[in-house]
């Protein structure tokens, strides 16, 4: 059975081929089956953006398909960068959009903010499942670290002796991250089904 990964993003297709294979799933990408479609993320939340990706690729392959969409929100900046993590406030560089939200939360006490991350997988029925990891935790107030990615290097999860995750090793995110526990509710259903 053919599975079609929704991303152009090497770490994800080499994670998600390494998850799906040993179901007995041929896995391949959205680039591989050269499926040129930029999906508009126009819904209102991770998982009906994961599902908007997944769909489009399902209605014009009818194979199986696993999409995610994940961000950063932070409670005292009403949410954001929520959706918008990738593109917050129209900031070229990760950095910047770091800096963004520390300036948001200058001379608030309230830090509190965790990631989320929606993964959809469609069966080969057309049938969506959708499996949301969240991690909660604080956002320091200045960056450290150089493990990681995005918001890492301000992001102190409820797991991390007060370090940011990009001080940590990778294995922790392995262990901890938002994503990892969406990726075990999906190997749990798919050992399940
Ligand atoms: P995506 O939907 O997985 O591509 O994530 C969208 C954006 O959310 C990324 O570009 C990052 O800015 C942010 N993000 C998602 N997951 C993480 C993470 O594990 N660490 C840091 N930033 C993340």
């Amino acid at each position: 059975m053919k599975l079609i990964i929704a991303s152009n993003n090497k770490g994800k297709i080499r994670e998600y081929k390494d998850i799906f294979e040993p179901f007995g799933f041929s896995v391949t990408s959205q680039g591989e089956e050269s499926i040129n479609l930029e999906v508009e993320e126009t819904g209102t939340t991770f998982e009906q953006n994961a599902l908007l990706k997944a769909q489009a690729i399902y209605d014009l392959s009818h194979c199986c398909v696993i999409s995610d969409d994940s961000g950063l929100e932070v409670e005292a900046l009403g949410g954001e960068p929520g959706l918008y993590s990738a593109r917050y406030k129209g900031l070229e560089t990760e950095h910047e959009r770091r800096i963004a939200v520390l300036k948001g939360l200058e001379g608030k006490e309230n830090r509190n903010a965790r990631f989320v991350t929606c993964i959809c997988f469609i069966d080969e029925a057309g049938m969506p499942h959708l499996f949301t990891g969240i991690w909660n935790g604080v956002i320091a107030e200045k960056e450290e670290g150089t493990n990681g990615f995005g918001y890492d290097p301000i992001f102190i999860s409820e797991d991390g002796n007060g370090k940011t995750t990009a001080s940590m090793p990778l294995s922790f995110k392995e262990t901890y991250s938002h994503r990892a526990k969406a990726v075990r509710e999906l190997i749990s259903y798919l050992q399940s089904r």
